[in-house]
C-alpha cells in the first residue's frame, strides 16, 4: 500500500495533486511520501516485535537527508556501504550505535572514520579486510564490534545483477568456512565478535531462500557457540522484494517475514537487525515526468517524455518494470492504444517501455513512474548533461523540496581547467 492514488480524477500524493508540485518544481520529479515511508518502516518493527530488534534501513536505496532523518526520528537504524553513507547518517542525526557498516571495500580511512565516530557493528566480508579492521582499531587504542557475513550458497531466485548469495558472488565468506574465520576473528586483538550476517539479495519474491539462508544461520549459531563464541546479535541483511506491478505479483509481506524469522531463529535468544531498503523507499516515491513529443512512427508510436535512463536507470540496467500512469486519471473505459515510452538521451537502452498499453496522451501531459523510490535517484547520473532532478517530499498536505535542481553553471563550474588551456 502507498499514498499515492487518485482523487477527483487526479493523481495526488498523499493530500498534495502531483501536477501542483510539477507546475511548482518542473519535471523530471521525484516525488517520496512520508507517509509511505513510515508505514513501511512500522510495518517491519512491528514484524519483529516479538523479541529485541532493530531495523537498519540500508540507505543506499534512497539516501536523502530528508528520507533518513524521517526515518532516524521514527527509530531506524542504519545500514551504511561507504564513508559518504557514514557522513550522510551521521548528518541525519543518527547516533554510530545505530549504524551498521556493510560493503566488501571497506577502505583504511573508512573504517577509522566510523570508530571515530562510532559504529553498531562492522560486517566483515573477507578475511584481509577482518585484519585490517583490527589492525585501524588497535592503533586506536578500541576495539571493533564485528560480525562476519557468511556466504550460504543459496540460490535468491531473483535476477543475476541482484544476486549476492550464491558462492560465485563476491560478497561474504563460505558458510563451510566459517569456523576457521570466526576462530581467527576471535584472535585479533582489535575486534570483538558479537554475531554473525547474512545477505542473499534483492527483489525477493518468496520466503523460501530466506528461510534456507536462515537456517543455515541458526545451524552456524550452535557451531559457534560450541566454539565458545559469543553469537548474541544476527544480522539478516534486506531483500524483501516489493510489487512492481498492481496486477500479478504478490511478494510476501513484512508480517510474513518477522514470522518465518521467529520460527526459524527466535530459539536462539538473539538480538536481530534487518535491513531493508527497497521495501521501505520502493513504493515510498514516484517519477513524474511530462510527454515532450508524441512521434508517430512505423508500426509503432513513441511517447517522448523528458525522464530518462540517466534518471531513472532501472528499466536500462535490470530489464525492470515500472509501472507508467498519467497523472489525469483517464476515464474509465477510456481506449488505450501501445506505446513505446522512452527518454531523449541519445541510446536505445533509454526506453523505459515498449509495446506499453496507455490512454491516449500527447505532448505536454504528464506520467508518473510507480515504485521508484528505490535505486531510483541514487542511481542517477549527469549523462548527457542533464541536471540531477530535485526530489520532493510529500508530508499530509505539505510538500518541500528536499534537493533542487542545479543550474548548467554549477555543473559546468565543477570542472576546472588546467592551466595551459
Ligand atoms: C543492498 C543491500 C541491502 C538492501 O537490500 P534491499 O533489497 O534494498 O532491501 C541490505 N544489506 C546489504 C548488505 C545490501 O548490500
Amino acid at each position: 500500500m502507498d499514498h499515492f492514488l487518485y482523487r477527483d480524477g487526479q493523481l495526488y500524493a498523499e493530500d498534495v495533486p502531483v501536477a501542483e508540485i510539477a507546475a511548482a518544481v518542473g519535471t523530471p520529479v521525484y516525488v517520496y511520501s512520508t507517509a509511505t515511508l513510515l508505514r513501511h518502516f512500522r510495518l517491519f518493527d512491528e514484524a519483529l516485535a516479538w523479541g529485541p530488534h532493530l531495523v537498519c534501513y540500508a540507505m543506499k536505496a534512497a539516501s536523502n537527508q530528508a528520507i533518513l532523518k524521517t526515518l532516524a526520528e521514527a527509530g531506524a537504524g542504519m545500514d551504511v556501504v561507504s564513508g559518504g553513507e557514514y557522513a550522510r547518517a551521521r548528518a541525519a542525526g543518527v547516533p554510530g550505535e545505530r549504524i551498521v557498516f556493510s560493503g566488501v571495500g571497506k577502505t583504511r580511512e573508512e573504517i577509522r572514520t566510523a570508530l571515530e565516530g562510532g559504529i553498531r557493528q562492522f560486517n566483515i566480508e573477507s578475511e584481509p579486510e577482518m585484519r585490517v579492521i583490527s589492525e585501524v582499531a588497535s592503533a586506536m587504542g578500541v576495539v571493533a564490534p564485528v560480525t562476519v557475513r557468511v556466504n550460504p550458497d543459496v540460490d535468491a531466485r531473483t535476477h543475476a545483477k541482484i544476486a549476492t548469495g550464491k558462492s560465485e558472488n563476491k560478497f561474504g565468506i563460505p558458510i563451510a568456512k566459517a569456523r576457521a574465520v570466526y576462530a581467527e576473528a576471535a584472535a585479533l586483538p582489535g575486534l570483538k565478535v558479537i554475531g554473525i550476517d547474512v545477505h542473499i539479495g534483492s527483489q525477493l519474491t518468496e520466503l523460501e531462500p530466506f528461510a534456507m539462508a536462515y537456517r543455515k544461520v541458526a545451524e552456524l549459531t550452535e557451531a559457534l557457540r560450541a566454539d565458545g563464541h559469543e553469537i548474541s546479535r544476527l544480522d539478516l541483511g534486506g531483500g524483501l522484494g516489493i510489487p512492481y506491478t498492481r496486477s500479478n505479483e504478490a511478494p510476501p509481506l513484512p508480517v510474513e517475514y518477522g514470522a518465518m524469522i521467529e520460527r526459524e531463529l527466535g530459539h536462539l535468544g538473539c538480538e536481530i537487525e534487518i535491513e531493508p531498503g527497497r521495501l521501505i523507499a520502493g513504493n515510498a516515491g514516484i517519477l513524474v515526468s511530462e510527454v515532450i513529443y508524441l512521434k508517430e512512427g512505423e508500426g509503432r508510436n513513441f511517447l517522448i517524455l523528458d525522464a530518462a535512463m540517466n534518471d531513472l536507470i532501472r528499466p536500462a540496467m535490470y530489464e525492470a518494470h515500472h509501472d507508467i500512469v498519467p497523472v489525469i486519471e483517464p476515464e474509465a473505459g477510456a481506449e488505450q492504444a501501445a506505446f513505446d515510452i522512452v527518454g531523449p538521451v541519445c541510446e536505445s537502452g533509454d526506453t523505459f517501455a515498449k509495446g506499453r498499453m496507455m490512454p491516449a496522451l500527447g505532448a505536454g501531459d504528464l506520467v508518473a513512474f510507480r515504485s521508484a523510490g528505490a535505486y531510483g535517484a541514487v542511481m542517477s547520473s549527469e549523462y548527457n548533461t542533464r541536471a540531477l532532478i530535485p526530489e520532493v517530499l510529500v508530508k499530509g498536505d505539505q510538500f518541500a523540496v528536499i534537493r533542487r535542481r542545479p543550474s548548467f553553471e554549477e555543473i559546468i563550474n565543477r570542472d576546472s581547467l588546467p592551466e595551459w588551456l
